[in-house]
């Protein structure tokens, strides 16, 4: 029996209804930017398998330290204890994080990231003798699944049977460039009218929202609103972190530097699941106290298990190096050269683009957008391209090694999808 029919068995699947989806297809192995699926079949990960295999799949860098580790130090309670691999994976994260970061904090995922974010912020107000329960955040967000992060994400059909448990969330739109006065003036009432806590935010573009982007300029006005009002701003960069918009993250487009920021996906380099807050001196400081329960008591099993510390510190050097570098940019510069060859196609419209990320949209009916997304999604794989449409939008965020020639064929299978509608 193949994977395929096993599977079926046992397992149920993230983000499935079971009933009216195909089953899923065995993959077996994973190189570089390519995966094989059990019928000797080849793909490239366009999207380096939800952001995270940004250095390529399997490489022998990453894997070779991870297997030293390994056999060195496998896992071991952090509390109470230290190890090499988090000391020296903090020192390397801080070099490269906006200065106003100073403490780590870690996690297994990036909803468990952005948990500990809410909680900071909530008790940072707490533990100065302010009750601030209340959060803002933009609409059309994804910050996680769990509960406070399904929260302060956009409201969706998803959440109907927990729609009474959730958090005290406010929401503004995005600034776009367009609308910034007006986000702004918003923000300020509902600042001025409830006890917000802090503000969660994915910089620049919202990954799940099919990369919807931010405008800069707005985002940073919003942060600057947020310090005035003494509000804990977090910046969710867990899609965005790690060289995906053209700079090691996204927040260094902003001159405002957030309080905290979450980080998780391509930390490990997609080789073990690991999620860090990060936070200001600041925000350590209001939990550092004589009083016990003024510290943070938080902490999952697993946190900064050494093998994914050695993950993280492997992917931070390989995206440190000029080579992967130059992959970024070269990615940048194809992805305009094809955004400038599909704009103006009659079936396309708000093409957008930032760093290796590229999206735009389908300019269809709306009463073909139910079947569009499963018929492109086939159509790609039938041609061993592994894209995943959001709604009428097709994106690519691929791995920075992927070759010139990969790149072409996602570009080439992408033009030829047009030719569906
Ligand atoms: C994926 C994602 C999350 C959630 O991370 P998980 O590891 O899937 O829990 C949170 N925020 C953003 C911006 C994401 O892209």
């Amino acid at each position: 029996m193949s994977l395929q029919e096993r599977d079926k068995k046992h397992i149920w699947h993230p983000l499935t209804q079971h009933k009216t989806s195909t089953s899923s297809l065995g993959i077996v192995s994973a190189n570089t930017a390519l995966l094989w699926d059990e019928g000797g079949n080849k793909y490239i990960d366009g999207i380096a398998s939800w952001y995270t295999a940004m250095y390529g799949h399997c490489h022998p860098y990453i894997t070779s330290k991870v297997a030293a580790q390994m056999l060195k130090l496998d896992q071991v309670v952090f509390s109470g204890f230290t190890h090499e691999p988090a000391v020296e994976l903090s020192e390397k994260l801080i070099e490269i994080l906006p200065n106003n970061q100073q403490k780590l904090f870690f996690s297994d995922n990036g909803s468990t990231s952005v948990e500990i974010a809410i909680k900071m912020a909530m008790q940072y107000h707490f533990n100065k003798g302010e009750k601030r329960t209340a959060l803002l955040a933009f609409e059309d967000g994804f910050h996680g699944d769990t509960f406070g992060a399904m929260s302060v994400s956009g409201l969706s059909v998803y959440n109907g049977p927990f729609e009474d448990l959730l958090l005290n969330v406010h929401r503004i739109p995005v600034p776009n460039g367009n609308n910034n006065p007006e986000v702004l003036k918003l923000a300020a009432e509902l600042i001025s009218e409830h006890n917000i806590a802090g503000f969660i935010y994915e910089p620049l573009v919202q990954g799940a929202a099919a990369m919807k982007m931010n405008n800069a300029e707005g985002l940073n006005d919003l942060l600057q609103l947020c310090n005035e009002n003494n509000i804990i701003t977090i910046a969710d960069e867990v899609m965005t972190g790690f060289g995906k918009t053209g700079k090691n993250f996204a927040s260094e487009y902003m001159e405002t530097q957030p309080d905290i920021i979450c980080l998780s996906k391509a930390l490990t380099a997609g080789l073990l699941p690991m999620a860090i807050t990060t936070c200001t001196q600041d925000i350590y400081d209001a939990f550092y106290s004589d009083e016990l329960a003024k510290g943070l008591f938080h902490g999952h099993t697993y946190t900064a298990n050494p093998l994914a510390c050695r993950a993280a510190i492997a992917g931070i050097e390989l995206l440190q190096t000029d080579e992967m570098q130059a992959n970024i940019k070269r990615i940048e510069t194809s992805h305009l050269s094809f955004a400038s060859t599909i704009k103006d196609h009659p079936k396309v419209k708000n093409v957008r683009q930032l760093g290796v990320i590229f999206a735009f949209d389908l300019n269809i009916e709306m009463e073909r957008y139910g079947n569009t997304r499963n018929q492109l999604f086939d159509f790609f794989m039938k041609r061993g391209v592994f894209l995943r449409p959001l709604g009428n939008t097709i994106y690519i965020l691929p791995p920075y090694v992927i070759s010139e020639e990969e790149l072409n064929t996602i570009y080439k299978t992408i033009e030829a999808s047009l030719e569906l509608f």
